[in-house]
């Protein structure tokens, strides 16, 4: 498709640890919980960095003893979900909501800019995890990790949702990634697009900075001034 002009900038918002924190000492309470009604031996998820990974990734890694049974895998995520349907919806004090996520959400949502979602969790995950936070905003798609291990991967889904949505051919250099993680930082710079890293989740700034994104901020407060930045800085 011919293009003449460039196309509205992409947004791109990764959930945990960006806009919400799920308490993690309840969440692998449950995921214990389910690991053992199912019978699964996997000693380290209490102590596995989730941060910045797919649900696809983390989920299987918990077969590594049970020859990655797809059945059980399978069991798992049902398990799961339902019990972030079930159990975390009703308990919405355990999901921390980030202070200022309202400024930015208001300044992208209202302005001349696509909005989409770019998270490791399945996308039922991702919208229970809104609900519970209280982020009722359309986004208008998601590249989920529901069956890619590699968050490497998740952009490439990014640029095919808007190809489908859209009337433009999407050019990376034009898609911003909001996120907490190096993975966050890494998938971006693989495919070209840039990337905003904020310290709201496990990792500092100095950590953050170490792996190159464009920005690192301290939390997602005056959007303009930040997102400024992004659109002058030519450079990816
Ligand atoms: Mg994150």
């Amino acid at each position: 498709m011919q293009q003449d002009k460039q196309h509205p900038w992409v947004i791109l918002f990764d959930i945990d640890g960006t806009l919400l924190t799920v308490d993690s000492k309840y969440n692998r309470s449950h995921l214990r919980r389910i690991l053992d009604e199912l019978d699964i031996d996997y000693p380290d998820m209490e102590t596995d960095s989730f941060s910045g990974r797919t649900d696809h990734d983390i989920f299987t890694s918990f077969l590594v003893n049970h020859d990655f049974d797809e059945e059980l895998y399978q069991q798992f995520k049902t398990r799961y979900l339902h019990y972030l349907q079930n159990v975390l919806l009703a308990k919405t004090e355990r999901v921390q909501r980030h202070d200022h996520i309202d400024e930015a959400l208001e300044y992208f949502f209202e302005g001349d800019f696509i909005c989409g979602l770019l998270t490791g969790n399945y996308p039922q995950a991702a919208h229970i995890k809104l609900k519970a936070a209280d982020i009722d905003r359309d986004f208008s798609f998601g590249a989920f990790g529901e069956f890619e291990k590699d968050r490497n991967k998740l952009p490439g889904l990014a640029l095919q949702e808007v190809e489908k949505h859209f009337e433009f051919s999407p050019d990376p250099s034009r898609f911003l990634i909001l996120g907490d993680t190096p993975r966050d930082i890494k998938c971006a710079k693989n495919s070209g697009m840039r990337c905003v890293a904020v310290t709201t989740g496990k990792y500092d700034r100095e950590e953050l900075e170490e792996h190159g994104p464009n920005l690192v901020i301290d939390n997602l407060a005056q959007p303009e001034k930040w997102f400024n930045e992004i659109n002058k800085n030519g450079k990816a």
